[in-house]
């Protein structure tokens, strides 16, 4: 776009939009922040606002849409969601000021921030109880780093990991947005946009790992990086990338980071992107949070404390010392189930810490930031008391020195502040009165100020006698004496007391000497007063951050706080127990439950039936294979035995009677394609490329789950896959494994295999029926019941009756040899017996494509779904 021959105030918005290029412009002018051009035509659209235009350009319309500037957080979220970004420019001197400087003079303005995805700060633009987490991908000479930060918490760690690793990571943390090298690879990219986030293009320069060290070195102002540990070279560089970017978005104010933490892979439980989707730990296969492990087990009464929950449940520990102390917390909270009560109710006044310091370090926060810290100081205070008092497991008391610091910082904001603060620092009215002579004495003033004026319009209705004089104030005029026309002329007459000032419609309005200066004096010491609640705001803000290091590991103790007693009152309310934990190779449990399927039947009134699990443990792997129909609970019993791995190394209790699990490595989980159709992927091709990465990737500290794999392909290749899979899973892998199908082939496996059990879900036959009993039983399935369930999906009665003709030829030509014999088995069926047959053909009947598929179902292996799917397949070729 050409800048000669438009207005000032265009030129500058064109030069501020070409130095953003990629963002949305919010423009600020007075109380808007306007959009013009292709911007304001794309955010009406996303923001269903007014499209209008405003003066012209290059001969045509402009257009314009805006959002007022105390709405504009809500917008922004839209636009956000929406995937855009936004550089927001503000007007960055007072209009006064640049009218001063000739009648054409523009406002100097300038973007301060550019908001991204992975930016935010508001606390209306963020989830309260997730991270958002900005992550920088690079590899430097074959070594890959991950750098991830979450601004509004301060938090920034970083991890070296195999390529292979990448996909998992991403899926752990949910980043936001992730900046890559523009020169990086397709593949990056594509994973990223898979798992949800925003990928961010960054030049080669942002990246530079030497330049890194000096834009670190600069942060923390340091001379080295050694105080915080040794970093790779990609690990630099990812690092650097975050800070350079943060620089770039941020204009310059940095927020308050924590020390870089260098993550090591191997204190985690690895967990892949496939199986954290399967097992629904923090989402559920739908999406939201609701049905997710997450969202039953969450008892946090703190944003903080709800955040720790999604880390720790996101990467369990496989530190056993570190298991152990967080579990022995958890254990001392449940059996001193008052004091840990009266923990909670103080934890329930702490505010978000974290983020409030975050605002305040990014100079974006506002009096309630303050307050918001005041009261994490005060709660933290108290709850330092009472720990202290008390004979606690180490972890405990270790976050009492933590919690018991800053009473002086305290007293500063007690003394300072009200109880309970307006939004907006502009507005003044936060500090309490008393704090500050010079402040309250203009404070005086002012309300006294305001007092005369009540004053004096009694004392000149009484002089002039007209008792319907008013004293008003508009922005105009200021302070005024108004009379109706009525009595304009009586004021008229006293015109050296009442000086004339505008005549309306049907008002005359005066001013006089007292009432013009006491005007003055109001207005200035308003004036002042703000002022000084400004600088008074800045002074508590300083005070704060020379704390912040201090205040960030109080923020820190009290989410451990929380998170340890929510587990505890999770484990008391829910029966949990407490597991045994050791470097055993051990997975026994008694009496499992699935947390998530029994809250659901909850609902229904239904009760869980609980099952043992005992992979028991010999030298080389210990597997379970488990028969049964569908619907009779497999794979809820399956993931049950990881869940339960998964909460017990997080340091919590596990619904259960009784658990003793040797520690866990890794955790896979695969689901066989057919029960994956929603993702509309080639589902066989996936489940094997997933099926490999645990063969290649488990070792024998692994817990892996099978759900029927080798489904989504043809009987004996599925079979085959399925045998080929355990042995290796036995042989190689040596882990520990819980393997579900319906290929009764299977159950033989254990003749050959030493390491393999066979276990099924029982099932009773009562008048035709199955009834589902959902209880796991060691011995194997003697058959499957598919044909039953497909009676419960209700198929029509006359299908399932042809069904069961068909199994029981079937069964029988399996009986007689099998294969070819099966085949002249069914074209000796009568087709379609409960269906009036068709007239007789003309000539030589062409096979029928019914009578072809028909041949190639086998109605064993189908669950209810594919039948009714196939039943309409053949409706159509019949
Ligand atoms: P499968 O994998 O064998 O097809 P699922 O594990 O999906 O079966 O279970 C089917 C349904 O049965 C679940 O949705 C749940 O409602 C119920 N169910 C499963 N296990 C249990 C159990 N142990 N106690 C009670 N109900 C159960």
């Amino acid at each position: 776009m050409t800048t000669t021959g438009v207005t000032p105030m265009m030129a500058q918005y064109l030069e501020i939009k070409e130095a953003h290029p990629g963002s949305l412009l919010f423009y600020r002018m007075g109380d808007f922040y306007e959009l013009f051009f292709d911007d304001a035509v794309a955010a009406s659209e996303a923001l269903d606002i007014a499209l209008t235009k405003r003066g012209k350009h290059d001969g045509d319309d402009i257009p314009m849409c805006g959002v007022p500037v105390h709405a504009a957080e809500g917008y922004l979220l839209t636009l956000i969601r929406k995937g855009f970004r936004v550089a927001v420019c503000e007007q960055m001197e007072d209009p006064a000021e640049a009218k001063k400087r000739g009648a054409k003079s523009v406002v100097k303005r300038g973007v301060v921030r550019l908001v991204t995805p992975g930016t935010l700060t508001e606390d209306s633009l963020l989830e309260a109880r997730r991270h958002n987490y900005l992550a920088a991908l690079t590899e430097v000479r074959g070594e890959v780093a991950f750098a991830y930060s979450d601004i509004s918490t301060g938090e920034l760690r970083v991890v070296s990991l195999p390529e292979v690793r990448i996909g998992p990571e991403l899926a752990r943390l949910m980043p936001r947005e992730v900046l890559l090298c523009d020169a990086k690879e397709q593949d990056w990219a594509e994973l990223i946009e898979d798992n949800g986030a925003a990928l961010t293009p960054l030049g080669r320069a942002a990246f530079d790992s030497t330049a890194a060290e000096g834009r670190l070195c600069k942060l923390y102002k340091v001379d080295t990086l050694d105080a915080f540990g040794t970093f790779t070279r990609a690990e630099l560089s990812a690092l650097g990338a975050i800070v350079e970017y943060l620089d770039i978005t941020q204009k310059g104010t940095l927020p308050l980071l924590r020390a870089p933490v260098r993550e090591a892979q191997d204190r985690v439980v690895q967990i892949d992107a496939s199986t954290r989707r399967n097992l629904e730990l923090t989402r559920s296969l739908s999406g939201g949070r609701q049905g997710s492990l997450l969202s039953v087990v969450d008892r946090t009464v703190t944003a903080g404390g709800g955040r720790l929950l999604e880390r720790r449940l996101s990467a369990p520990s496989r530190v056993l010392d570190e298991v152990l102390r967080r579990q022995e917390a958890v254990a001392y909270a449940v059996d001193h189930s008052g004091t840990a009560n009266q923990w909670r109710d103080s934890l329930r006044r702490v505010p978000d810490l974290d983020r409030a310091l975050s605002r305040l370090s990014l100079d974006r926060g506002g009096p309630r930031d303050l307050t918001a810290v005041r009261n994490a100081i005060t709660q933290s205070l108290q709850l330092a008391d009472t720990l202290a008092q008390l004979e606690l497991p180490a972890l405990l008391s270790q976050l009492t020195v933590d919690l018991a610091q800053q009473e002086e910082l305290l007293d500063l904001l007690d003394q300072a502040l009200i109880a309970e603060p307006p939004l907006l620092a502009r507005d003044g009215g936060f500090i309490a009165a008393g704090f500050h002579a010079e402040l309250d004495e203009a404070r005086t003033l002012r309300d006294e100020g305001r007092g005369v004026v009540a004053g004096l319009q009694a004392q000149y209705a009484e002089e002039t006698g007209i008792n319907s004089l008013k004293v008003k104030h508009n922005n105009v005029l200021g302070y005024f004496i108004e009379c109706t026309a009525t009595h304009g002329e009586k004021m008229l007459g006293m015109s050296e007391r009442f000086i004339h000032r505008q005549t309306t419609a049907n008002a005359l309005r005066f001013t006089t000497v007292e009432l013009s200066d006491l005007e003055t004096r109001i207005l200035n010491a308003g004036g002042r007063a703000l002022e000084i609640e400004k600088r008074l705001f800045e002074t508590l803000r300083q005070a704060i951050l020379e704390q912040a290091a201090p205040l960030g590991s109080m923020a820190r103790a009290l989410a451990e706080l929380d998170l340890t007693t929510a587990l505890a009152d999770l484990a008391r309310s829910e029966d949990w127990c407490r597991p045994l934990i050791d470097d055993s190779r051990t997975f026994r449990i008694e009496a499992g439950r699935h947390p998530v399927v029994e809250a659901a039947l909850k609902g229904d009134g239904d009760p869980f039936v609980a099952n043992d699990c005992e992979l028991s443990p010999r030298d080389g792997a210990a597997i379970w294979l488990l028969t049964g129909p569908n619907m009779a609970g497999k794979s809820t019993f399956l993931r049950q035995n990881a869940l339960i791995a998964l909460l017990a190394q997080m340091g919590g209790f596990v619904p259960a009677h009784a658990a003793h699990i040797g520690l866990v490595s890794q955790i896979f989980s695969r689901v066989g394609a057919s029960d994956d159709l929603a993702r509309g992927r080639s589902t066989f091709m996936v489940e094997m490329v997933e099926t490999a990465a645990i063969l290649n990737q488990a070792d024998d500290r692994a817990l892996v789950i099978l759900d029927e794999i080798g489904r989504g392909t043809a009987t004996y290749d599925g079979l085959s896959i399925a045998w080929a899979t355990m042995e290796h899973l036995h042989d190689v892998n040596r882990c520990r494994a819980l393997f579900a199908t319906h290929y009764h082939e299977m159950t033989a496996l254990t003749e050959k295999l030493d390491g393999v059990e066979n276990a099924t879900v029982s099932v009773k036959e009562w008048e035709g029926e199955v009834i589902f009993l959902h209880e796991v039983k060691r011995g194997a399935a003697d058959r499957s019941y598919g044909v039953q369930v497909a009676r419960l999906a209700g198929l029509p009665a006359s299908v399932v009756e042809r069904a069961r003709v068909v199994l029981e030829a079937l069964e029988e030509g399996e009986r007689q040899g099998g294969g070819t014999k099966q085949k002249a088995l069914i074209d000796d069926l009568p087709l379609f017996a409960a269906i009036p047959p068709a007239p007789p053909p003309a000539a030589k009947p062409a096979p029928s494509p019914a009578l072809e598929m028909l041949e190639k179902i086998h109605p064993d292996e189908l669950t209810p779904r594919e039948a009714l799917q196939l039943l309409y397949e053949l409706k159509e070729k019949a």
